[in-house]
Formats: structure tokens, C-alpha cells, sequence
């Protein structure tokens, strides 16, 4: 017997043929003598409708009576759903979040999940009963109803699926799986047989609305198996699994933020900790920062710029304005109608030359990079909002993403799930503060180089001649940073190994003399990476981290951040310092 949570989204619940639809899916299993759990969301667009009768009601409603107010469209579903079941001849449950224990903070509209009691959700099932869980809501310390944040149901179910220690999650959605980019914007975009953790976790994070980003850290956290399928047709979906069980593709996907600004705090006092400032004044406020951005120092004063979700623009300049006048920087500017593109897969840390392919794609159609971040897994570019598509599309196509459904399709809906039973003391230690950021190592790496290119014309293309000269050149470049252009010219650094240093400044000359513009190049920088799981989600670990270098005098030179890794680069004789602290303010232990 096996124990199975399936989740519906909205679209599959809709309308009663499709709640009874759901419904005789969870019945087949149940008959097919395993213990099911299901996780449903409003019914098809509820949430939505709901968001707009408070604003027709006020403009600045109470996060508390939002989340009220939210939470009943999954309570219909909830109850409707169990009818069904009942209708079908099967004993169903339904149950709330609170009624289930789902234990969260107290963050109104994104609260995160505490911990989990499963005593009541065994003993339905113990009994026979399907349970019918609503998903995206729970219970604070106080026993205010939260939620979860938008689009967050998957969450409720992969968590469930953890603590249950469920041999596996489906996620019942309007798409047959995991696509290699939105195929409502790239019809010829192509469904992955399977997708690692972290790439989902990159993919999600950046922009792919198919799995609320928060879902996939529960499943890496507690190994739950996460197979995305279709409502409406039968087929084999996509499995989210370990590394190991994904097929290895330089890139598996292309994900769209399309609504972004970005900020820049000019003029900042090149001293250690205003970046640290300016970023937790951000994150301290809820707003979650992407591509963090900082220029070369010039007579004493940097740049910085990051990106901010547009619907947290007001917000966002309010806080940076006032952090601006702490730190005595020259000004805030910003600027709207921008997209983020980003390419994700596993393999491109081994392999050389995808920066540079994905900025050609790009140059070829004319579009202009405005800013550049990159991770071990992903590049992340800012464009045009106009562009966004014919960005996605230009990506998509140079990577062959097409063609991308290699490897075989998973089996498991028709093996046979064998449960190995937890103990106690592991559903336990499951529970114990079950979405905190979960860090794994922090290891310095004094091989890098640094190269910057300064004062470099900001025209469509540049960054791909770049780097496809450096690529020629045989370099493997790790983090690619580019600035936000000012007059015209933007900066552009990236590091490679210090062994090939000697080459990549000639090079880089080369490539900068015949642009007008020049190379800066430290031959030895200390490069500190942190891994983990939800590093950027949990926006507080900027402020846990920047604080303390900040009072020991160490200056950041680079920073890039991504779900799974936060790297930033300082002064190549500051590294073993910096790694201590970073160390203990992380509780990790001496190396
Ligand atoms: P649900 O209501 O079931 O939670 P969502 O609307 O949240 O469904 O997510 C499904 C949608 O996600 C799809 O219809 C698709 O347009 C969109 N989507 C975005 N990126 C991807 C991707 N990479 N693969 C598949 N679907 C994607
Ligand atoms: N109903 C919620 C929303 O629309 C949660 C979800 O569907 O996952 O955001
Ligand atoms: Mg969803």
C-alpha cells in the first residue's frame, strides 16, 4: 500500500464536471488500495475574483482580512470535493488548514509553513477515508488564518507529501508536465520527461509559474518525489527528482519574468556595508531582490542596481530612497517595463561558451542585454519588457530546447510504490521549522580571477562579441556580472580560474581596445559560495551575512545570487577571514 497526495490547481477544479472529474481519479487509487491524500485550490479563478472585490472595497487592504478573505476559495473546493468522493461511493473527509494543523508564521499573504501535525490526517486515513486537504492556507501561533502566497498550493502538498513521507506527489495541472519554457508563450517549447531539483527551484524562482518556487525546496529538503501531469489526458508528465535521476542538458529551460524594474542607488560610498544597506533595507521591507548589481568604484562612489518584481516598485523606491539619505548616496533612479530571461540547466558550469551563445541569440535580434547575473546554473539577462518573447523564443531556439525531450520517461505511476515507514523521531525532526533556509556548506575558493571590462558601449551585441571571443580563446568563465549602463557605457565583469588570469587580460584587452573601452583585472580574488535551499527566497539571509563582513571592514566586490548558491567575491588576502565569519554567523562548523 502506498500513500499518494495529488494536488489540483484551479483550472482542474474549475467547475463540478472537473471536481468530479478529480474526484474519480483519487477514487481510483484509493480502490486501487493506496491511502490518498488530496490538495485542492480555488476553483479556476476564485483567487483573482476575490483579490479584485477587496479592491473594489479599499486600495490598501488589511493583510489579515486578505487572507480571510483568500482562504474561503479553497474551503468551497474542499467541501465540493469530498461530496464527489461521496457521490462515488468512497469515504472522504474534508478538512482546512487549520483543522489539519498546518502551522505557519504570522507573515500575512506569505506566511511559511511551521510545521505540519499529522495525527488527524492518519487517522482518516487509517480508517479508509480519502482526506481532502485545502491547499495555500494554515494557522499562525495566534490562530489567524494565513496564507501561503499566490499559487501557493503546490506548497501544501509537496509539505504534506514530506511529512507524511508520501512515496510520491502528483500535481494535477492544465500543462502534461514540466515544459522547456512557457509553451503559452513558445508553442514549440517541448515537455521534460524529467527536471532535477535545483533546476525547477531556478526555473520556478525565475519566473516559470507552473510550481510555486517554495514547493520544490520542501522536495529537495525531504526527497519527495514531485510528478507534474495532466488533468484533462493521460501521459507519463514530468518527474522533479534528484540530479541524478534527471538527464544531464547544458540547458533544460528558459524562464520569463516579465514584469520587472530595477532600481539603482547612485553614487554610494564605496565603504564596506552600504551594499549590505541598501539590499537588507530591501529585504528587511519583504521585497524580494534579484540581480544584485554593483559597478566599480570611481573617485570613491559605486553603483548599485537590483531587480525588484514591478508590483514591489513603490514600495521598493520608498525604502531605497530613505537608505539612500542613511548612507549619503548621490540618488535613486528606476526603471519600468523590464523583463528577466533566464537560461537554467545543470550542466552549463562544465561547459564553456553557453554565456556566449545565449547573448549572441539575443544580439542576432537586435535585443539589448541591460544587465547580466549568473549562477553555477543559470544566466539571467534584463531586457526590454517589448522584447520578452522574442527573447524567450531567441534562447529557446539556440539551446535546440525544441528538441530538448530526451531521455526516458519516468514509470512511476505504474511501478509500485512500496512505503518505507518513517520513525518518529525523523517526522519529527521533519517538522521542527519545516521552510527554514536550509544551509549545507559555505566553501571558499581561492582560484579566481577577476577581469572587468570598464566603460564599455552599451550597444545590442556587446556582451556576446565578448564572450564569444573569449570563448574562442578556450576560457570557462564562472560568474558573469554586467551593470546597469550609465551614458551609454556599462561594466562588465567576469572570473576565471587564476591560471588562465594571463590570458583572459590579453584577451580581454584586445576585445576592450578595439571598443574604446578598458580592463581592470585582480589576479587573485577570494570567491565564498553558500549552498542551501532557498537562499533567495529567505531575503533575511542578505542581512545575516552582508552585516557581519561589513563590521570586520571586508568589501564586496561582486555578489550573485540564485535559490541554491549565494557567491560573493572580496579581496583575495580577505578570504580566509571572510569565510570564518561567514562560517560562524551561519552556525556551520570550523573547517
Ligand atoms: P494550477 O492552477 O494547476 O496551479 P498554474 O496556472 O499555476 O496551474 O500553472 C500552470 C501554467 O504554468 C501552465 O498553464 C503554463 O502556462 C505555465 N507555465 C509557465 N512556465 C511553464 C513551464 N516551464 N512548463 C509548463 N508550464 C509552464
Ligand atoms: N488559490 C491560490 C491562488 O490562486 C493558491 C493556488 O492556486 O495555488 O493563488
Ligand atoms: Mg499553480
Amino acid at each position: 500500500m502506498a500513500l499518494v497526495v495529488q494536488k489540483f490547481g484551479g483550472t482542474s477544479v474549475a467547475d463540478p464536471s472537473k471536481i468530479l472529474a478529480a474526484a474519480r481519479k483519487a477514487v481510483a487509487r484509493h480502490q486501487a488500495g493506496d491511502q490518498v491524500v488530496m490538495v485542492v485550490s480555488a476553483m479556476g479563478k476564485q483567487t483573482d475574483a476575490l483579490v479584485r472585490l477587496a479592491e473594489e472595497i479599499t486600495d490598501r487592504p488589511s493583510a489579515r482580512e486578505m487572507d480571510m478573505l483568500l482562504s474561503t476559495g479553497e474551503q468551497v473546493t474542499v467541501a465540493l470535493m469530498a461530496m464527489a468522493a461521496h457521490s462515488l461511493g468512497v469515504e472522504a473527509v474534508s478538512l482546512a488548514g487549520a483543522q489539519i494543523g498546518i502551522r505557519t508564521d504570522s507573515s500575512h499573504t506569505r506566511a511559511r509553513i511551521r510545521s505540519i501535525s499529522t495525527d488527524t490526517i492518519r487517522g482518516h486515513l487509517d480508517r479508509g477515508a480519502i482526506v481532502i486537504a485545502a491547499g495555500f492556507q494554515g494557522i499562525d501561533q495566534h490562530g489567524n488564518i494565513t496564507t501561503l502566497g499566490r499559487g501557493g498550493s503546490d506548497t501544501t502538498a509537496v509539505a504534506l507529501a514530506a511529512v507524511l513521507d508520501a512515496d510520491l506527489c502528483e500535481i494535477y495541472t492544465d500543462v502534461d508536465g514540466i515544459y522547456t519554457t512557457d509553451p503559452r508563450i513558445l508553442p514549440a517549447a517541448s515537455r521534460l520527461p524529467t527536471i532535477a531539483y535545483d533546476e525547477m527551484l531556478e526555473m520556478a524562482s525565475l519566473g516559470a509559474g507552473v510550481m510555486h518556487a517554495r514547493s520544490i525546496e520542501f522536495a529537495k529538503k525531504f526527497g519527495v518525489k514531485v510528478l507534474v501531469r495532466s488533468s484533462f489526458q493521460d501521459g507519463p508528465g514530468t518527474l522533479i527528482a534528484p540530479a541524478t535521476m534527471a538527464a544531464g542538458r547544458t540547458v533544460s529551460g528558459v524562464a520569463l519574468a516579465r514584469n520587472e524594474s530595477r532600481l539603482t542607488i547612485e553614487g554610494v560610498p564605496d565603504e564596506p556595508g552600504s551594499s549590505h544597506r541598501v539590499v537588507s533595507g530591501l529585504t528587511s521591507a519583504g521585497i524580494a531582490v534579484d540581480m544584485i548589481v554593483q559597478n566599480l568604484a570611481q573617485d570613491g562612489r559605486a553603483d548599485i542596481s537590483c531587480t525588484v518584481a514591478s508590483s514591489d516598485v513603490q514600495q521598493a523606491l520608498e525604502v531605497a530612497r530613505r537608505v539612500a539619505g542613511e548612507i549619503g548616496a548621490a540618488g535613486v533612479s528606476c526603471q519600468e517595463g523590464l523583463a528577466k530571461v533566464s537560461a537554467v540547466g545543470m550542466g552549463m558550469e562544465s561547459e564553456q561558451g553557453v554565456a556566449g551563445k545565449m547573448f549572441a541569440s539575443l544580439a542576432a535580434k537586435q535585443i539589448n542585454v541591460q544587465m547580466i547575473t549568473t549562477s553555477e546554473i543559470k544566466i539571467s539577462a534584463l531586457v526590454e519588457r517589448a522584447d520578452a518573447d522574442r527573447a524567450v523564443q531567441a534562447v529557446h531556439t539556440t539551446f535546440g530546447l525544441e528538441l530538448a525531450a530526451t531521455g526516458s520517461d519516468s514509470d512511476l505511476d505504474t511501478a509500485t510504490l512500496e512505503r518505507t515507514p518513517v520513525s518518529p523521531l525523523e517526522v519529527v525532526q521533519r517538522l521542527e521549522g519545516m521552510e527554514d533556509l536550509a544551509i549545507e556548506d559555505c566553501q571558499l575558493d581561492e582560484s579566481q580571477a577577476l577581469v572587468t571590462f570598464v566603460d564599455l558601449p552599451d550597444t545590442p551585441g556587446v556582451a556576446a562579441e565578448v564572450f564569444e571571443e573569449i570563448g574562442k580563446a578556450g576560457l570557462l568563465v564562472d560568474m558573469i556580472v554586467q551593470s546597469e549602463p550609465r551614458n551609454g557605457k556599462a561594466e562588465l565583469s567576469f572570473t576565471v580560474a587564476s591560471e588562465n588570469r594571463e590570458l583572459a587580460a590579453t584577451t580581454a584587452r584586445t576585445i576592450a581596445e578595439a571598443r574604446g573601452a578598458r580592463v581592470a583585472d585582480i589576479p587573485h580574488v577570494a570567491k565564498l559560495s553558500i549552498t542551501g535551499v532557498g537562499i533567495r527566497s529567505h531575503s533575511a539571509i542578505a542581512e545575516s551575512l552582508f552585516q557581519p563582513l561589513a563590521e570586520a571592514g571586508i568589501n564586496i566586490d561582486l555578489v550573485s545570487t540564485s535559490e541554491v548558491r549565494l557567491n560573493v567575491v572580496v579581496a583575495s588576502e580577505q578570504g580566509e577571514e571572510a569565510i570564518a565569519i561567514l562560517r560562524q554567523a551561519l552556525g556551520l562548523a570550523e573547517e
